[in-house]
C-alpha cells in the first residue's frame, strides 16, 4: 500500500514537471497583452524583484524589475530626477504595441527596466 502511494505520488511529480516544460511564463502589457519579456528576465535589484515608491505628488507605484522587457521602448531623455535607485537615471518605458506608460528604463552603476506592477500580466503559454 505505502509503495503503491509513493509511486502514485511519483507519477504525480513526474507529470508536474513535464507540464512545466511544456508551458511557460512570459510577461505582457496588461492593456494590449503584447509580450514585455519572459518571466526568466525577472531580476533582484537591492535585494528585491519587488518594490514600492511614491512619486513626488504621492502616487504609490509598485514596480517590478526586470534585466530588459524588450516589448517596451524608452522614451525622453535619461535624468536623475527624483530617482528611486541612488546613482540611476530613469527614462519612461513605453509599450511599443499600445504606447501605455509601463514603468521606467533605469542606466548608470544599474541597468535593469522596471515595470509597473498592475500594468503588466504574467501569463503561461505553451512551449512551441
Ligand atoms: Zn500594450
Amino acid at each position: 500500500m505505502r509503495s503503491q502511494v509513493l509511486r502514485f505520488k511519483e507519477q504525480e511529480i513526474a507529470a508536474a514537471s513535464s507540464a512545466r516544460r511544456a508551458n511557460r511564463v512570459i510577461v505582457v502589457c496588461a492593456t494590449c497583452r503584447l509580450q514585455l519579456c519572459s518571466f526568466e528576465d525577472r531580476i533582484e535589484v537591492k535585494g528585491s524583484h519587488d518594490h514600492t515608491f511614491s512619486n513626488p505628488v504621492g502616487r504609490i507605484f509598485p514596480l517590478r524589475c526586470f534585466s530588459r522587457a524588450a516589448g517596451c521602448q524608452q522614451v525622453g531623455l535619461p535624468t536623475q530626477e527624483f530617482t528611486w535607485f541612488p546613482g540611476c537615471s530613469w527614462t519612461l518605458l513605453h509599450c511599443r504595441g499600445c504606447v501605455s506608460h509601463l514603468g521606467w528604463h533605469y542606466s548608470g552603476p544599474l541597468n535593469f527596466d522596471g515595470l509597473i506592477t498592475f500594468r503588466v500580466k504574467d501569463m503561461e503559454v505553451k512551449n512551441v
